[in-house]
């Protein structure tokens, strides 16, 4: 019988999204330029704006996707799925209603469904960005899709 979870590697380079709200992109940006030396170790990518913004202020290296409310944050979310971000700073504004809502929901919960780290305020970026899993690769455990496919065929017979 096929396990219930399956593990993905994060490397010791870590593939890290950057997505700040406009009310948090001035946060970002200083807290990237804080921690320069270590981001520059890393391949970074975000939406349009952000990544933009932080390239400009920081000359870190950020590929930029659409900017998030015309589709960046679901860019995002399809590249969790596929494998190639692993890890999210996503600084979200609490205090201020956004026109791509379902979007920030739908990121935040795959986020979640394929256990990638995400820091959500500058505490938790402080304490991921300064974690021992920095230096070294790490197991993530996602559920296993192609026996739940499976099983849910089954059922369906
Ligand atoms: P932006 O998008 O970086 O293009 O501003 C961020 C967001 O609102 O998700």
């Amino acid at each position: 019988m096929q396990d219930r979870f399956v593990t993905f590697k994060i490397g010791k380079v870590k593939n890290i999204a950057l997505v700040a709200h406009d009310g948090k992109k001035k946060e970002m940006i200083e807290w990237c330029e804080r921690n320069k030396e270590i981001l520059k170790h890393h391949s970074l990518c975000g939406t349009g704006t952000t990544a933009r913004l932080i390239t400009e202020k920081t000359d870190l290296p950020v590929k930029g996707y659409n900017s998030g409310p015309l589709g960046g944050d679901q860019q995002i979310g399809a590249k969790i799925v596929e494998g190639s971000i692993d890890f999210i700073i996503f600084l979200w504004d609490p205090l201020e209603a956004q026109p791509h809502d379902p979007d920030v929901k739908a990121l935040l919960r795959i986020a979640v469904v394929y256990d990638v780290p995400i820091a959500n305020n500058l505490a938790t970026a402080d304490f991921l960005l300064h974690s021992e899993y920095m230096n070294t690769t790490y197991e993530r455990k996602v559920e296993n899709f192609a026996k739940k496919v499976q099983d849910r065929v089954e059922k369906m017979k």
